[in-house]
């Protein structure tokens, strides 16, 4: 006699499981293993009463559609049991800032890590202070001693690990402790480990964000930004969302769909792949430091390896000081490595950084160029040769 089993729970399937599963209604789409891009702005109410009351699964463009909470679904489930929402922005810095207004008023103090993404400084540093929210930056190594700065009215605390450009870990479950005993929010910017390899709700996160138009679109072709929340910011981020007009157009929610399912393959492949290729660096004469902190010798190795359970593909390197027309030659011999803004697509980047400028809580002097690789999923050994390429064309500008 055969007997139905019950289908598997979702919080018992494996992460790559999910990414394939999650947020799939296939007989409210007919069979079909993908869902419909919905077009729409109006939705049509049968009777007079039904419109006066808001009776209808679906309301209106902006407030969702089918394809919106296909994606919101998908993300929800691979996030884990911790997260009770999630909300798609129009882009990676739009996911930073509603998450911010989502939590912080005027009078508010907010601590952000001196390692943040440029932009979200920029944020905190013009509108937030515009409308009396007063930012303070800390050392990203600061740990569990980062209780010693909070105020009274500190409201919610930024993390984002490794840093961006700079790649220094956080204590993200020291940070989180003190944050919640005085009563703080904790938002991440979790781009680069994206919840498959970091899982912010087990390590004390209250709202996680995603540059989306990274690694979970995957191909370079669209902007989207995700923010998920825990039970109990949950409200406060859906209802700002819904209350500033912020909404995604279908077409960029349905290729963020279609990235986030081959996102465990890539993201296997753009670890290797970016190990290999920091491992060769390590070994190169031209090469001061290498910043990943999936390197055994990285000073964030320790914390990386207790709280993560994979890297992505970007990481930085030091060069020894060199002439600015040889770091030049060395980049414009490139024919692998494009140099553009972004990453998180197949293809290999580089790009020049410099964080003097703009830290205020660290110095920042390592001395010598900075230069951010993403590894693409290409052949490394072609990506080795083209690097090699460089450091020749470098020498023969000295
Ligand atoms: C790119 C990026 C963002 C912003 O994403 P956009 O979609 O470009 O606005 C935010 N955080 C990090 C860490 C990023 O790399």
């Amino acid at each position: 006699m055969s007997r139905k089993q019950d289908p598997q729970k979702p919080q018992d399937l494996k992460p790559e499981t999910r990414l394939v599963t999650a947020g799939r209604d296939t007989a409210l789409h007919h069979g079909f293993v993908n869902p419909p891009v919905y077009h729409a702005s109006t939705v049509l109410y049968p009777t007079a009463a039904d419109m006066i009351a808001h009776r209808a699964r679906y309301q209106y463009g902006r407030r969702g559609t089918p394809t919106s909470e296909a994606l919101e679904d998908a993300i929800r489930e691979l996030e884990g049991p911790g997260c009770a929402g999630v909300a798609l922005l129009p882009s990676g810095a739009a996911a930073v800032s509603t998450a911010l207004l989502a939590v912080l008023a005027a009078g508010d103090h907010l601590l952000i890590t001196d390692s943040v993404y440029r932009p979200t400084r920029n944020f905190a540093n013009s509108i937030l202070k515009r409308f009396g929210v007063e930012t303070s930056y800390y050392d990203p190594l600061i740990g569990g001693d980062i209780a010693r700065l909070f105020r009274p009215n500190t409201r919610a605390v930024f993390v984002e690990a490794p840093g961006s450009q700079s790649f220094e870990m956080q204590d993200i479950p020291a940070i989180a402790e003190a944050a919640h005993r005085h009563g703080a929010i904790v938002l991440m910017d979790n781009t680069w480990a994206t919840p498959l390899y970091f899982r912010a709700f087990d390590k004390g996160v209250d709202l996680s964000i995603q540059a989306g138009t990274k690694y979970i679109g995957g191909h370079s072709d669209l902007m989207l930004g995700t923010v998920s929340a825990n039970a109990e910011t949950w409200s406060r981020l859906r209802d700002t969302v819904l209350t500033s007009g912020l909404c995604v157009g279908p077409d960029d929610i349905y290729l963020g769909l279609r990235g986030l399912r081959t996102l465990s393959v890539r993201l296997a492949r753009h670890q290797t792949s970016a190990l290999a290729v920091a491992r060769w660096l390590q070994q190169r004469p031209e090469v001061l430091r290498v910043m990943h902190p999936g390197l055994e010798g990285d000073p964030g190795h320790a914390i990386w390896k207790r709280d993560f359970s994979g890297a992505s593909g970007l990481f930085s390197i030091i060069l020894k000081p060199a002439p600015e027309p040889a770091v030049h030659a060395f980049l414009n011999t490139l024919s692998l490595f494009g140099m553009g803004f972004s990453w998180g697509g197949f293809e290999s980047l580089v790009i020049l950084f410099d964080c003097t400028d703009y830290r205020t809580a660290t110095a920042w002097a390592p001395g010598g160029a900075g230069l951010r690789f993403h590894i693409g999923l290409e052949d490394v050994g072609d990506l080795i040769a083209d690097l090699e390429r460089g450091f020749a064309a470098m020498a023969q500008t000295r």
